[in-house]
């Protein structure tokens, strides 16, 4: 079995045209967001990301991005396949140096559990958390609260 958090992790679009190895590096997740804007941007309940070094992140094929703002105003630009049109990641403006990847996308991504839960008071109401999941109403602010809350070394 992978280990999520140190190991070398690959991963694509739907059509295969896209796809990225993902180095060993800062990780930080993997976490479900449960914000309005990520279930109107994924047309689903959730998403599960997790946040990572962009120099770890090396992407091949042909990307469209889209531009969006996240619940905290800041600028999101979203990159996905220009075939087939899956997102596969994403980068936050006051976030520079990092990366948010799409856990559906990876190779293994039946493996991946959420470390935690954010902005859990828009989830949707269907949706149980596990017994002593981790979960916050908002999400960490500062990157010491990222840590805190999200970041691999519990
Ligand atoms: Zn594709
Ligand atoms: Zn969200």
């Amino acid at each position: 079995m992978n280990d999520l958090f140190a190991d070398t992790l690959e991963g694509g679009c739907n059509c295969g045209a896209v796809r990225y190895t993902l180095s060993p590096g800062f990780r930080i997740g993997p976490y479900a967001c449960h914000c309005t804007l990520c279930q109107t941007r994924t047309g689903s309940a959730f998403a599960e990301h997790t946040m990572v070094s962009r120099a770890a992140l090396a992407v091949t094929g042909a990307q469209k991005c889209g531009k969006t703002a996240n619940p905290s105003g800041a600028e999101v630009t979203l990159w996905g396949c220009n075939e087939c049109g899956a997102r596969v990641w994403g980068e936050n403006a006051s976030r520079p140096g990092f990366a948010t990847l799409r856990c559906g996308t990876l190779d293994l991504s039946a493996e991946v559990v959420p470390v935690g839960h954010i902005w859990v008071s828009s989830k949707q109401p269907w949706i149980a958390l596990p017994e002593g999941a981790k979960a916050m109403d908002e999400q960490p602010r500062t990157p010491e609260e990222w840590m805190r809350e999200l970041g691999t070394a519990a």
